[in-house]
């Protein structure tokens, strides 16, 4: 076996073992080579290690098997329109892709902007559209959305964010202080009002109002 065909089977393994068991998820980021979303220099080699890594304005590309934890507990449907807030690097945007039928996602900075559509761009990726915003507001012209993901920690679900989730809908957001630990929450919108179910502790950047100095 080749090292690269290796180190993507321990990736896989690594995966597994966290939890991430859904085979479609799977698929979808064997698929999408977290290489490509890692800007070059010191950390490419480390591409396929489960952990957080540097991306430009001072801000992190998820580690894979939370990636993987968030993308099985919003569980996007082959039909659905899904918005991302905090595009990053654009890896999680990417596996999005080919899980849902049209991806959204909007981030503050506008050089991870550039960058994360000229990643799509070069990979082919159409279905979906990179957006400067404070995506806090949600996206008004494209509501309702069947499935929102914050990749970005808040205090509280943003409200415009549940105005915007289409019934029977769901949302995954970091919730809680930006400096601690932070609680990963599914928001599944039913009729009867929105449910909170509370999965695991993570540790993501902070939601911030406004758009980025760069
Ligand atoms: N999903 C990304 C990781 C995101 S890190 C990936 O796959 O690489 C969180 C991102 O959220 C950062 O890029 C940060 O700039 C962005 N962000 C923080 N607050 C935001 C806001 N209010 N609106 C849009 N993006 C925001």
């Amino acid at each position: 076996m080749t090292d690269s065909a290796e180190r993507k089977m321990q990736f896989l393994f690594a995966l597994r073992s966290k939890g991430v068991t859904d085979a479609r998820v799977l698929t979808a980021m064997e698929t999408t080579d977290r290489r490509d979303f890692i800007p070059g220099g010191v950390f490419a080699t480390r591409a396929y290690e489960d952990m957080p890594l540097p991306i430009a304005c001072g801000q992190t590309i998820s580690q894979p098997s939370v990636v993987g934890l968030m993308t099985q507990a919003l569980n996007p449907q082959p039909r659905d329109k899904v918005l991302e807030v905090g595009t990053g690097s654009g890896y999680q945007a990417a596996i999005l892709t080919r899980l849902a039928r049209r991806v959204y996602t909007v981030e503050r900075h506008r050089r991870l902007v550039t960058e994360a559509r000229a990643n799509f761009q070069r990979l082919d990726l159409t279905n979906v559209t990179v957006m400067l915003g404070d995506g806090s507001h949600g996206l008004p012209e494209q509501a309702p959305f069947d499935r929102i993901i914050v990749t970005a920690a808040a205090e509280d679900p943003p409200g415009p964010l549940l105005a915007q989730l289409r019934q029977g809908g769901i949302m995954v957001v970091p919730v809680g202080q930006s400096d601690t630990v932070q609680r990963l929450i599914k928001v599944t919108r039913s009729p009867h009002g929105f449910e909170y179910d509370e999965l695991r502790p993570v540790r993501f950047v902070p939601l911030v109002e406004g758009l980025g100095k760069d």
